[in-house]
């Protein structure tokens, strides 16, 4: 019952967030969230499997039921190429991996990007040496490493790679728990 529960309202955020269609690889790992229409096209093109429909419901111009929206699909053709590439460095991106939080203390407001051996010491401007600290964080530390400063990194940075970043995507957007719950993952 709890269970079912879960289930509904996972399934009621996900529409809410997007109304649109979760796409599966064709290993059952998450690949994407696309809209209703590329969901439908996927269909008719039979690229994809419908696991779970949605109850929307598309009409024709005359008012005739053409087909229900899918909710969760998956590829006919597992997809592999691009996964093992790494994500592009960006600041968004480091806020993405570090999960909107700061990298010494937790916190999640005011958030900039610290250099972990500093920059004006040479440190480089990548995934390795840099990670999201907040402001106070970022002030405190000033031009020290975090040892020098007795600080501690709450998880050692690293270049995420693309399928790294989509689970912590999915992650971030409640999504992994839906596809549990659907018992899909
Ligand atoms: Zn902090």
């Amino acid at each position: 019952m709890e269970k079912e529960n879960i289930t509904k309202n996972s399934i009621r955020k996900l529409r809410k967030m997007t109304t649109r269609t979760v796409i599966l690889n064709g290993d059952y790992t998450f690949l994407n969230v696309v809209d209703w229409k590329r969901a439908i096209c996927l269909m008719i093109k039979q690229k994809a499997e419908v696991l779970k429909f949605s109850d929307r419901i598309i009409r024709s111009g005359e008012g005739k039921v053409i087909t229900r929206v899918p909710l969760v699909m998956r590829l006919i053709k597992i997809i592999r190429m691009i996964y093992k590439n790494r994500v592009p460095f960006t600041k968004k991106n480091v806020f993405v991996r570090d999960a909107y939080k700061c990298g010494y203390c937790g916190d999640t407001k005011n958030l900039t990007i610290d250099h972990i051996m500093p920059a004006s010491r040479g440190g480089k401007n990548n995934f390795d040496n840099c990670i999201t600290a907040c402001k106070p964080c970022n002030n405190k530390k000033d031009r020290r490493t975090p040892s020098e400063a007795k600080m501690y990194l709450s998880h050692q940075p690293y270049a995420p790679t693309i399928s790294e970043f989509i689970r912590l995507k999915m992650k971030q957007l409640g999504i992994d728990k839906f596809l549990k719950d659907i018992g899909v993952y």
